[in-house]
């Protein structure tokens, strides 16, 4: 039984106050929504203020990037090392990452295998674009992103997938339940291939890209999709305790 997540990426929003305000507007219109797992990903700088306001609960916290290299001469970056401790989950690969930092597949592998050694969860995300998307190819570039992302991976059930098409994020235009589910099963079908069945059949997968509260109904209803990645609607707190709790509906009544 895997335990359907909800995780908000702040992106770059929010500024301490703001940060911290959000933090706690969510915490305090939690209501016993413990069937989902609540994660909230702030920017770098606020992951500390969001941290002491959480304590208590069980909101969990992630970032939304890191470096693969423990420490030393990179300046402006973020090691390992320094969330450990701070963060149980960090997001890699986004697609925002990969489009506007250039990185490859080789990277996001490097810190998807580094990540577990300092006590972090990967949300590894994965997604094709738009072209991809019409060419019908989708199922040949996520197969290919999810081989290369997750070579040399020992298999593991804190992994978390997030299948996010770059075409559905921040759009206001996102996939199917269907479509959605679809790609999803591929995913813990290669994954399979990779590992065994049994350890992919423990692997989160989530959906992302233009989640809403009025949409999010149709993710979690489908079988494979264990939960989302909400971009723009988890700036909102409102609207994001309205996907933790449709969610938990929906999946407890499974
Ligand atoms: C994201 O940033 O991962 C995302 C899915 O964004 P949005 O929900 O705004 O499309």
């Amino acid at each position: 039984m895997r335990k359907p997540l909800i995780a908000g990426n702040w992106k770059m929003n929010t500024t301490l106050e703001e940060a911290s305000s959000l933090a706690r507007a969510i915490l305090n219109g939690l209501d016993g929504e413990e069937y989902v797992e609540n994660v909230l990903c702030p920017p770098f700088i606020s992951l500390y203020v969001v941290k002491e306001l959480l304590k208590g609960s069980t909101i969990k916290l992630g970032a939304q990037n890191m470096y693969f290299e423990d420490k030393g001469a990179f300046t402006g970056e973020i090691s390992p090392a320094m969330l450990t401790g701070l963060c149980d989950y960090v997001i890699l690969g986004h697609s925002e990452r990969r489009q506007y930092f250039r990185e490859t597949d080789e990277v996001v592998n490097k810190k998807v295998k580094k990540a577990p050694a300092f006590g972090l969860k990967p949300i590894f995300c994965v997604g094709e674009n738009l072209r991809e998307n019409e060419a019908g190819k989708t199922e040949e570039v996520i197969t290919k992103q999810v081989r290369a992302g997750l070579s040399g991976l020992m298999a593991t059930s804190e992994l978390v997938i997030a299948y996010e098409p770059i075409w559905a994020i921040g759009t206001g235009k996102a996939a199917t339940g269907k479509q959605a589910n679809n790609t999803v099963s591929l995913i813990r079908h290669t994954l399979a291939g990779l590992w065994d069945e049994e350890a992919a059949d423990k692997v989160r997968v989530l959906y992302g890209g233009s989640v809403t509260a009025s949409n999010i109904a149709e993710f979690v209803s489908e079988p494979d999709i264990d939960g989302a990645l909400v971009g723009g609607a988890s700036l909102k707190d409102i609207e994001f305790l309205s996907i933790i709790k449709q969610t938990a509906e929906l999946k407890s009544t499974r």
